[in-house]
């Protein structure tokens, strides 16, 4: 598992192209900057892992566009020591991003194939997510609620109640809505009972599938 300067190099022109897109969260950026994903994705695709580009991984999946991390992770807000809830593991680069932020991260992976890759993966590059579950996003982690932040990193024929449901008073779920399509949308919990919703536009993810394969 290399990190070359030629990789940092990459890295640090990714960042610069982000930036140029409209990312401005230091943090955020700092995070892309550090983390090499040329290692979250197989060999061979070694010349796409700087690209602001999604990319295939295992289990007909992908991981998402760099773009795409850093928005949705811009809009969580996420502050150290925060608890957060992502839905869709993956390759676990947008794991990393949250852990990299000082966040203490949950994170649901409905393919067993990738839970069991990124759970062995994730701690040999030293990111040590609060718990890896295998298991079905739809449903949330009721047993940790409630969450600062949840983010859905694929996209959601509809809000799962769940997930609104385990949000703090304050707490922010970022979620792509949407069948072929999704607009990615922000829910704030205002109180129990009242959230404010706001849209961001277009994106297009794999979609979030239920139950457990
Ligand atoms: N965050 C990932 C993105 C992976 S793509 C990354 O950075 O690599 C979306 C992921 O969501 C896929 O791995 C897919 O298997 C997973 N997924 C789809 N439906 C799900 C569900 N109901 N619960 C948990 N994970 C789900």
């Amino acid at each position: 598992m290399k990190d070359t300067f030629k990789h940092k190099g990459l890295r640090q022109q990714l960042v610069a192209t982000i930036k140029n897109k409209g990312i401005t969260n230091e943090a955020v950026l700092n995070a892309i900057g550090k983390i090499p994903r040329h290692l979250f994705m197989d060999s061979g695709f070694l010349d796409y892992a700087y690209k602001d580009m999604a990319f295939p991984i295992a289990a007909d999946q992908t991981i998402s566009q760099p773009y795409t991390v850093a928005f949705q992770t811009e809009l969580l807000q996420v502050k150290k020591e925060d608890k957060i809830l992502e839905i869709g593991t993956g390759s676990g680069y947008q794991t990393a991003v949250l852990c990299e932020l000082g966040a203490k991260v949950y994170s649901i992976e409905r393919q067993q194939e990738l839970f069991k890759k990124t759970n062995i993966f994730l701690p040999k590059l030293g990111y040590r997510a609060k718990k890896l579950i295998f298991g079905d996003g739809y449903k949330g982690l009721k047993e940790e609620a409630p969450f600062d932040g949840i983010i859905v990193t694929a996209g959601a024929p509809f809000v799962p109640k769940p997930l609104l449901s385990q949000l703090k008073i304050g707490g922010r779920l970022v979620i792509p809505v949407g069948e072929d399509v999704q607009i990615m949308t922000l829910f704030i919990r205002k109180d129990t009972k009242e959230f404010e919703q706001h849209e961001f536009g277009e994106f297009r993810f794999v979609p979030l599938l239920e139950d457990k394969n």
